[in-house]
């Protein structure tokens, strides 16, 4: 009889399969949902499609089935919200959602229920929980002892190194501060190794135990190409390789995004704009197409993606660079996320180095502190754009993790010609330097790079700097070259945009390594730099 009554409590295995209907756990599920059942606190790194819905799903089933009551989960996203809550109800299980759209009555029937213990899932905004309301519901949940589980959801929003921060995510910590035992876990798919820390301290996890999955997203392929004409090259790529297929392309300004999408939808493809200037319901029945119809292209700007769960996404493309290596890491994430092959495809070039990096400087809310890591991402992104070496070792290098070159990315399949640009570099850095000399002024890479190709110009008669010495040392190479050349310069943080001041170059310290010969320049032979040379020559 004893035995029988035992063996009626379903396991986390029991509910993975009668509920989820799946077979086996994968990766590391398994240990966080056993970790988390038994009451202790974690913090889960996982992939976009790793599967971190079921962490804290199986365990608030079965924390609930063991009288523990309701597993609050705060995410961002109603709309996510919104879908969890339909698949929970359709798997049987009593979910709901608090939002601020429900009535009066709607909430407190809600919260009855909770009181009740009938929920297993509750989900709600973050800034909901601050709330004097919902405050004490969730007091009068803990007296009864029906408070479970609090699981937050892209947590990385809590910190403001993160690519997404919200605000609202930091009260948040009054969770551990109001209910200490009530067990915690906080979930993401991007974060590096600031945000992780600050993740840790904001949400008072310091002793969850920590469960980090590889990053590595082996079907997606990675591509960085240099921008030339980049409307041309998206096409270009999403003939090539994406016929009728359904992908993503990100922009950095709303005007880009329309206009894009237009340009696709004139070459006969599915394409639809996206972006936070939309109406709420134009932006709804979009996002409702693309989910629904195959192969369609949304081009957006990242107002678009977080919590869209469409598994058949082959391609992610972004035409413009975006702010940092978790930004590019999360979006490019949500291609391929049903394991097949995927493509992750950008186009970078100089202007989009000096537009993000004047975004940060003139964005005047932040502290120089903030500013400063800020630049430090960007130049990590930039490094990766300019990197020779496999694309997928240095993105998981900025998580954190060892791996060997993947064979699934441009810089394996077709490893890049280099040629060694030490010299070059050091013509550069002499001619900023030079024209600040003579000058007493600042100057912008185009000037330096007309001086350097000892182009007359209006400019050089007027500032006479057809006079400097370094007027025309460098006409040998083509104007791609050299801003290759400079993109690696700012990379590795020899020279500096200074957007502040009509985008001059200014040399930074590190400029000395290159100019006392401690420090080679090696890059990628530009496709678009071989013809001008060529062309240069033969004249
Ligand atoms: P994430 O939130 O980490 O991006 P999800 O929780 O949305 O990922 O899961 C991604 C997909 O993988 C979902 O379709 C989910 O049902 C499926 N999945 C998760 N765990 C398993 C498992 N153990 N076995 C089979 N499929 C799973
Ligand atoms: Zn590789």
């Amino acid at each position: 009889y004893a035995l029988s009554s035992i063996t009626l409590i379903p396991t986390p295995l029991d509910i993975l399969g009668e509920v989820f209907g799946y077979s086996d756990f994968r990766g590391p599920q398994r240990a966080i949902v056993d970790h988390v059942i038994a009451g202790g606190d974690a913090l889960v790194l996982m992939p976009t499609g790793g599967g971190k819905s079921l962490c804290y799903q199986i365990p608030a089933i079965a924390r609930q089935n063991a009288g523990h009551g309701v597993t609050i989960v705060i995410s961002p996203l109603i709309a996510l919200m919104h879908d969890q809550v339909g698949a929970l109800h359709e798997a049987g299980v009593s979910a709901a959602f608090l939002n601020s759209t429900q009535s009066f009555e709607e909430s407190s029937q809600l919260e009855k229920q909770m009181l009740r213990g009938e929920l297993t899932l509750v989900y709600a905004a973050p800034e909901r929980i601050n709330t004097p309301r919902m405050k004490d519901l969730l007091r009068s949940l803990n007296e009864r002892g029906k408070l479970s589980l609090f699981a937050i959801d892209e947590a990385h929003c809590v910190s403001q190194w993160g690519h997404d921060f919200r605000p609202e995510y930091r009260s948040l910590s009054l969770l551990h501060e109001m209910f200490p035992d009530v067990p915690r876990m906080a979930l993401t798919a991007t974060a590096d190794a600031l945000t992780r820390q600050d993740m840790v301290e904001r949400l008072k996890l310091e002793d969850a135990r920590q469960f980090v999955s590889s990053f590595d997203r082996p079907n997606i392929r990675y591509t960085i190409v240099e921008k030339t004409d980049a409307t041309k090259q998206l096409l270009r790529f999403i003939e090539n390789e994406h016929t009728g297929e359904a992908g993503i392309v990100y922009c950095q300004s709303r005007k880009r995004v329309e206009e894009i999408a237009d340009m696709l939808q004139d070459a006969g493809l599915k394409a639809a704009a996206y972006h936070a200037g939309l109406d709420s319901a134009v932006r709804q029945q979009r996002q409702d197409r693309f989910l629904r119809d195959d192969g369609m292209v949304m081009v957006a700007t990242i107002a678009f993606g977080m919590g869209i769960d469409k598994p058949d996404v082959r391609f992610v493309a972004h035409l413009d660079m975006p702010k940092n290596i978790e930004g590019y890491y999360q979006e490019t994430g949500r291609a391929g996320r049903d394991g097949l092959a995927a493509n992750a495809w950008m186009a970078y070039g100089l202007n989009d180095v000096v537009n993000q990096r004047r975004m940060i400087d003139t964005s005047d809310a932040a502290s120089e502190e903030f500013k400063q890591v800020m630049r430090g991402k960007l130049d990590a992104l930039l490094s990766l754009a300019e990197d020779t070496r496999c694309r997928r070792v240095s993105l998981l290098h900025y998580f954190g993790e060892d791996s060997q070159p993947c064979g699934n990315c441009d810089n394996c399949l077709n490893p890049p010609a280099v040629w060694d640009a030490t010299e070059a570099a050091r013509k550069m850095l002499s001619c900023i330097y030079r024209v600040q000399q003579a000058s007493g002024i600042s100057f912008g890479a185009g000037h330096i790079m007309d001086i350097l190709r000892g182009k007359q110009t209006e400019k050089m008669t007027q500032f006479a700097h057809d006079k400097l010495s370094t007027f025309g040392i460098g006409a040998d190479l083509a104007e791609a070259q050299w801003r290759a050349v400079l993109r690696q310069l700012i990379a590795k943080n020899m020279v500096r945009v200074d957007t502040e001041a009509f985008s001059t170059l200014q040399l930074m310290p590190d400029a000395r390594r290159v100019l006392k010969g401690e420090a080679s320049v090696v890059l990628r032979e530009q496709a678009s730099a071989g013809k001008a040379s060529r062309a240069k020559k033969s004249t």
